[in-house]
Formats: structure tokens, sequence, C-alpha cells
């Protein structure tokens, strides 16, 4: 990619390439950590940036648009050419009025704003090409089969800045002294980083990563930060959402057993099922009673395991996405898969009212209490350290192209992909000596 000077007095314009993307080590950094490069390679007549951050307390979406636009929308650019996209779609939410104003006022042409409700799981790339397009992506399927590519802020925004991935912005929230965004060093641990918002507002507390509806409980302050982290909400380990989210599967599937009333709910609320595709989360829970049927089994395929059905919707408490999450690899081990057409699927007409509205979810997981905002600050994080894990992004581990012993400069080359799998290249995220692991390569200052 070259940089030109613009007398026009726009954003510079750079001349993308799909082989640029994959050098930089760019993936999904809204959590899937798919590489980019590989998305890429389509062509399609419109991109959605997936500005919809829907889980709660994160932000950081909104303030990387707040405050660095410019990249972002060179970025969005960007994707359109590579792909051949005559339309861009910028989907926030529209209670963020001052930001779509901003973004109508510097979309460049061809690109508009697409406000969103305020609701769970707008950022869910199936919901989100739904409300954006009114196309329904079939089960199992990719955006580009209804000729879209969707892409989240920061991923465009990296592809925008031309370097490589070596930092990740991150929201920390919940039960810390100033909940903020900071921008950190990919492989500094998440401890580090909680000292950012002034530290843990609570003696005892449990750590959730990536958000609260789709978290990993953390098992640790010495996790490392990856490309796809987009949160870190800390809360006291007494809360019912780090019980919940620990809870072993032993403990799920006993009482699931006996206390499932086969009411519906779960089903009922589930986005997907909502969408028309064929899962029914209600049918699983049934499953655990009783050998587990074929199209038990085959309805949890399609599970995006957005935990509202255990989160919001079961009145007694139990976990229907656990389930899904536990017979989804049996499925795929016996090849089983969704027979109908694509043409079969149809939203369902209570769909829209069924929605569940954000303010409703929060107070339904017991965060009214914290403070729900996020601004992006500057931190100057100097870590000793730096433990940059292999995988962090979808595909096989990288292959490490340092040794032990060299030294590095920040946006230098650490691994990549082996011939022929998939993955993404890992950069320096501090200068420093390295340390080769099986699974990491630690820098030291
Ligand atoms: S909502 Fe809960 S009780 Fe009702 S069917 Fe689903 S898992 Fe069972
Ligand atoms: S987690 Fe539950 S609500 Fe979400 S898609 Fe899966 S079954 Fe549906």
């Amino acid at each position: 990619m070259t940089s030109k000077a613009d007398s026009s007095g726009e954003m510079p314009h750079l001349s993308p390439s799909v082989e640029r993307v994959e050098e930089l080590g760019i993936v999904g950094a809204g959590g899937g950590g798919f590489p980019s490069a590989v998305k890429l390679r389509t062509k399609v007549s419109m991109v959605i940036a997936n500005a919809a951050e829907c889980e709660p307390l994160l932000h950081k979406d909104k303030e990387l648009l707040l405050h660095h636009s410019e990249p972002f929308l060179r970025g969005l650019r960007m994707v359109m050419e590579l792909v051949g996209a005559r339309e861009g779609v910028i989907g926030i939410k529209e209670k963020y009025q001052e930001i779509i104003e901003a973004m109508e006022r510097q979309a460049p042409a061809g690109v508009r704003v697409v406000p969103l409700p305020d609701v769970y799981p707008a950022g869910d790339e199936f919901i989100l090409v739904h409300m954006v397009t009114g196309r329904v992506i079939p089960p199992g399927g990719l955006p580009k089969d209804v000729d879209t590519v969707v892409a989240n802020v920061e991923t465009l925004m990296n592809i925008g800045l031309d370097r490589p991935v070596t930092h990740k912005y991150l929201t920390v929230a919940g039960a810390v002294r100033t909940p903020v965004t900071v921008r950190v060093p990919v492989g500094i641990t998440i401890g580090e980083v909680i000292e950012a918002a002034g530290g843990p507002a609570v003696a005892d507390f449990g750590v959730l990563l990536g958000g609260v509806m789709m978290a990993k409980p953390a098992a640790g302050l010495d996790i490392p930060v990856t490309k796809t982290t987009g949160g870190i909400i800390v809360l006291p380990s007494t809360h019912n959402l780090i019980r919940r989210h620990n809870a072993p599967w032993i403990h799920v599937e006993r009482i699931g057993r006996s206390s499932c009333d086969q009411c519906r709910f779960c089903t009922e609320f589930c986005p997907r099922f909502l969408l028309g595709h064929p899962i029914e989360p209600h049918r699983a829970m049934q499953s655990l009673g009783f050998q587990v049927g074929a199209d038990a089994m085959v309805s949890t395929l399609y599970c995006c395991e957005c935990n509202l059905c255990t989160m919001y919707a079961c009145p007694e408490d139990l976990d229907p996405k656990s389930v899904c999450v536990q017979w989804k690899p049996m499925a795929r081990e016996r090849g089983l898969t969704f027979k109908g057409s694509p043409e079969s699927i149809t939203p369902h007409p209570m769909a829209e009212f069924r929605r569940v509205p954000m303010r409703r979810l929060i107070a339904r997981l017991g965060l009214g209490e914290f403070n729900n905002t996020g601004p992006l600050v500057d931190y100057a994080f100097a870590p000793r350290s730096v433990k940059i894990l292999l995988k962090q992004h979808a595909g096989a581990p990288a292959a490490p192209v340092v040794k032990s012993g060299d030294r590095v400069r920040t946006g230098d080359l650490l691994a990549a992909p082996e011939a022929g799998k998939l993955g993404a290249r890992i950069h320096a995220s501090m200068d420093g000596m390295v340390t080769v692991g099986t699974d990491a390569i630690t820098i030291e200052a």
C-alpha cells in the first residue's frame, strides 16, 4: 500500500491490497479473530461496518469512531475497493446521535449510516445484516452469501492505519474505580490493564473477558491481552454473572435435566430462531433427559452462543446455551447439517417485537449499579514484559520466525502461519529480548 499526498485536503488515499492486510496480521478485532485477508478475498456489493457493540458496559467501538474516525473511514473505503463494493454502511446504535451526525458529515461517497435499535445482540453479524439489508444469511452461511462483508470498527481502523497490529483497544468496566477505554500492547496482562481503570473497587472479584454475555471467565490476572480482547469486566466474586459463567458442566446438566419444564422461552427469545434459523434450544434441553436426537443436535449447530437464552430468557436460571455448546461438536462429528433450502428461511413474524432492549438486559443481569461509561483515555503502559500468544486468531497457531535471545523492535515479525494453514502473522508489541515458548513468545524489556 502506498500513501499519496491528497491535494484536496481529504483523507490520504492508500491503495489497498489483500497481501498487505495479511502482512500486517489483521484479524477480526470484534472477538472472532478471523484473518481479515481471507475474508476480503471475495466480491460483494456492500461492506457493513459493525459498530453495533451490543455487549453491556463496552464502549470501545463508539470511542474509536469519536476519536479515530479518519483511519476508520479510510479502512472502510479501502475494504470497499478491495471487495468491489459500491456501498458502505456504518451500523451504529441510534442512541449515539452525536457520532451519527459526525459520521454523516465525514463519510466519503458511497458510505451511509444506518441507525440501529439499542438491543442485544445487534452486533451478531447475522442480526446486523438482517437489520441493515432485510436479507437473512442462511444457516451455517457467511455474509458474502447475501452479497455483503461485515467488519468490526477496529478491524477497519487497523486496515486504515496500515501498520502491524501490535496494540489493542479495550474497555475496562464493572467494579473498577474509573471505567475507561485504553490502547494496550498485545500481550500485557489483564491485571496491568485493570490498574489503568484505577484498580478493582472491591476486594474479592472475578474477571470476565470479552463482555458479560459471551464472556470467558479469566483464570487469573496474568492472562495476556490478545488481538481480540474487547473488554475486561471486573465484578464482585459474589455477582451472579461470575457464578454462572463458572458453573461446571455437571451442574448445568444435572439441574437442567431435573428443572427444565419445556416452557420454550429460551427458543422464543433466541435471536437466531427469530431470524428463521433451525435452532430450538428447548429441544436441546429436552435431550438432557433422553438420548440426543439428530434434530435436536442439528439445531445446536446454528447457535451463535449469544447467551440470551441462559442469561435473559430462562425463568428457571438454566443454561441452554451451554447445552448447545456441548452438543455442537458431536453434531459436527456426525456430519449433521440443515437440509432445508435457504429460501425456506423466513424471519418470525414477532421477531421485531421480541428484541431485547439493552436497558432491560442490564437490569436483568444485575449490572445497573455500575457506571456505564468508558471514555478513551491516554494511558502510558510500560510493561516489563509481554506474553504474545501464538494462537490469538481463528485457525492454526502461528510458527515462530525468531529464536530465544533475539532482540526485536515494536512491529517486528515474531511468527507467521505455516504454508497452507489458516492463521495470522504476529508482531512484537514492545522492544526487547524474546523467549520462544510452546504457545507464546515472551518479550522482556
Ligand atoms: S426457558 Fe428454561 S425452563 Fe423453559 S424450556 Fe428453556 S431451558 Fe427449559
Ligand atoms: S445462545 Fe441461546 S439464544 Fe443465543 S443463539 Fe444460542 S440458543 Fe439462541
